[in-house]
């Protein structure tokens, strides 16, 4: 089980999460994997551990106990993501809400910390909270003990002390992007004074810890324990995917630092009049050109943009009486910067909305032009120069 929190809102866009409630003002999400994990543990604690360790009980108790152990336990997940979420909006950094899923939960920010201080403070509060909790549940077990409760009490008390333990230890693990990966980062950033050089460091632990994790995960396999190993080379495997990005998204974003969309943008697009037919669109604009899209002009003014898919959606018959006025995606629904606005915060936008292409305005008239497409392989040059 672990927790990756800070993990920006793209690499999270394929999940299909749905609204549990907020604490605090943030958003508390459920993953459709997350159920994966819900069963398995509930399961594993109504079937396997409880009547293991505290034999002779009911079944109705050992499902009690599962159900109470399995909902605490996701209780003190949410409370260490709250508490990494509570520390990042004290520090100024937007959180977007926590989401639950198979690995665990992941509070969603919008950026960075912006000094090892504040990381080290963000990363650090999460495994200190779930400590806490283990310490706490802990002293409620051995109060238990001393006042005889009922075993079943003490049993689920018990293993939320040790679950909390084990969430403490995994997550103080120095790989990126665990918290202890963040937390041996923030102290790398603080000694070379470079955040660049400090992921590259904490992302080879990450991945590193995830060979490390896949290799035992291997061996427990070998040995017999199925389920236990294949989880082991899940997470490894997920750890190591994580560790990866987290990386490749930080060279991105130095990379694109004090970069302004002028310098990246295509000026003076081709354009097209939004009472263009679809089929003169195709016959004269798509067909002869290269383009995948073209933004819409009515008197000087950017309306809309048109893209080949759009196109490709209307029905063929369709094309000569529908404009492009008619199927375009208006203005006020794609993304619109100015030209002096930081690629960094253009990229953002791009993400959030999922648009593949935004356009740059002047004055409410068009300059120019930037797609996903010219990001990325402006980003290729760059490296390239860089790397002779
Ligand atoms: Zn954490």
């Amino acid at each position: 089980m672990c927790d990756m929190h800070l993990l920006k809102r793209a690499e999270l866009k394929t999940m299909q999460s749905f609204r549990l409630g907020s604490i605090f003002g943030f958003e508390i999400r459920v993953d459709l994997s997350w159920f994966i994990i819900f069963f398995l543990i509930l399961w594993t604690l109504t079937a396997g551990l409880f009547p293991e360790n505290y034999p002779g009980l009911s079944t109705a108790t050992y499902i009690a106990m599962g159900v109470v152990g399995t909902l605490l336990f996701f209780a003190s997940l949410v409370a260490h993501e709250l508490s990494h979420s509570l520390v990042a909006r004290a520090k100024g950094i937007p959180v977007e809400g926590i989401t639950l899923f198979v690995f665990g939960g992941i509070s969603k920010t919008r950026m960075d910390a912006e000094s090892p201080g504040d990381e080290f403070q963000i990363a650090g509060i999460g495994p200190l909270v779930s400590l806490v909790l283990a310490a706490l549940f802990g002293l409620i077990w051995w109060w238990g003990r001393t006042a005889e409760w009922t075993v079943a009490i003490i049993g689920v008390v018990r293993y939320l002390a040790a679950i909390n333990l084990a969430l403490a230890i995994f997550n103080l693990l120095p790989g990126f992007p665990l918290d202890g990966g963040r937390l041996f980062r923030s102290i790398v950033w603080k000694v070379t004074g470079s955040l660049k050089k400090a992921t590259r460091v904490a992302s080879w632990g990450g991945k590193l810890l995830s060979y490390l994790i896949i290799a035992f995960g291997v061996v427990q396999l070998f040995g017999g324990n199925l389920l236990g190993g294949l989880w082991l080379i899940l997470i490894g495997w997920f750890l190591n995917n994580a560790a990866e990005m987290g990386y490749q998204q930080l060279l991105i974003q130095s990379s694109l630092e004090g970069v302004r969309a002028r310098e990246l943008m295509t000026p003076h697009p081709e354009t097209v009049p939004p009472d263009l037919s679809l089929q003169t669109l195709v016959d004269e604009y798509f067909l002869r050109r290269r383009y995948q899209a073209f933004p819409v002009i009515q008197d000087d003014h950017p309306v809309g943009i048109i893209t080949l898919n759009q196109v490709k959606e209307t029905p063929r018959e369709e094309w000569k009486v529908r404009t492009v006025e008619n199927t375009m995606k208006p203005a006020r629904d794609s993304v619109i910067v100015r030209p002096d606005e930081k690629m960094t915060q253009v990229l953002q936008k791009m993400e959030e909305s999922g648009a593949r292409r935004v356009l740059v305005t002047q004055n409410s008239h068009l300059v120019g032009i930037i797609t996903a497409n010219d990001v990325a392989s402006w980003l290729r040059r760059r490296r390239d120069l860089e790397e002779r």
